[in-house]
């Protein structure tokens, strides 16, 4: 069995995000991420910080905005419009979820799609069914490819079987692997909460993806011998013997499963780690596209 882990593949994107910045920068161009954080969710201010943190590892320009818990819907787009007509900024994300009385297409929708690097606008989105390289596809689901492809598993004509039909993580995924790039050609089937006999239908899958939001849902029942598993589900489950009392586990019932497969993702250290990486590949080629290099 292999372990398929993130961070050395995340790096090898961080190296080419780096090797891009310095073409960038030589020729006068600073490419700019803000990211936008409404409320105090703990979880948000983690994931905001962290990307605040790649950016200025990589020396990118980024902009943190934070609103209160009761920002308006208007006033959280005059923040969008103003990110939109900041020149120096190439990239915006608002970070998800919002609070439950904003509407997130209505903010989505006012984000300009050239602007979009999570990839979530209708336009991004029609874009990826249309397999037009010009658009920015999701960060997560991206970096789910990106580990097949950089872990040398053939997708094409492979039975993909994807749990999840979430736009952020399982459509757009399917999207991208039924696509016609690398990482691509597959035969896609998309299962979810409503799927008659989710294990018959999984254990048809050569390569098989959760994404699901429930603790080590799938088991080895599931999966087929020598199937790949990517797990992209992140659950944080008590455990008294853990220092925070508290750990995070997948989707996959990582020790039952690992046994059955030919390759895994582990939860942390799988599929978390490209998120991050993917959005400032996006970013960076955000600002390539805008200054046309
Ligand atoms: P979501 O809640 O939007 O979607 C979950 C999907 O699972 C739904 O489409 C639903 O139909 C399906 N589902 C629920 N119960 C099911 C069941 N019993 N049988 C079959 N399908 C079922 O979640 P999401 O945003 O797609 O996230 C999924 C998981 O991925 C979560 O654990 C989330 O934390 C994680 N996630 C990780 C990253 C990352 O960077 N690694 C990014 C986004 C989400």
């Amino acid at each position: 069995m292999k372990l398929i882990e993130g961070a050395p593949i995340a790096e090898a994107v961080y190296q080419e995000c780096l090797a891009s910045f310095e073409e960038l920068k030589a020729a006068g161009h600073l490419p700019g991420l803000a990211v936008v954080l409404v409320g105090d969710d703990p979880a948000s201010r983690a994931y905001v910080g962290s990307k605040e943190r790649k950016c200025q590892e990589l020396g990118m320009h980024s902009v943190k905005i934070e609103k209160s818990a009761d920002t308006t819907q208007e006033e959280l787009h005059a923040v969008i419009d103003e990110l939109n007509a900041d020149e120096s900024i190439h990239g915006i994300l608002v970070q998800l979820p919002l609070p439950k009385h904003l509407n997130e297409d209505e903010v989505i929708l006012r984000i300009d799609p050239a602007k979009d690097v999570d990839g979530l606008h209708p336009i991004n989105l029609g874009k990826l069914a249309m397999d037009d390289p010009t658009g920015f596809a999701p960060c997560t689901p991206s970096g789910c490819q990106r580990m097949l492809i950089e872990s040398g598993i053939e997708t094409s004509g492979q039975n993909v079987v994807i749990v999840g039909r979430s736009l952020l993580v399982g459509k757009s995924l399917a999207l991208l692997m039924m696509g016609k790039g690398a990482g691509g050609n597959a035969t896609v089937t998309v299962a979810h909460s409503r799927t008659r006999d989710l294990k018959a239908v999984t254990s048809e899958a050569d390569i098989l993806v959760a994404a699901i939001g429930i603790p080590k849902f799938i088991g080895p029942d599931h999966v087929k011998e020598g199937a790949v598993v990517i797990d992209v589900g992140i659950n944080r489950i008590e455990d008294p013997t853990a220092k925070r009392g508290s750990r995070l586990v997948g989707d996959v019932d990582f020790e039952a499963v690992a046994e059955k497969c030919s390759a895994i993702t582990p939860v942390p250290g799988g599929v978390g780690k490209m998120t991050i990486a993917m959005l400032m590949a996006n970013t960076i080629r955000a600002c390539r596209m805008k200054v046309g290099m």
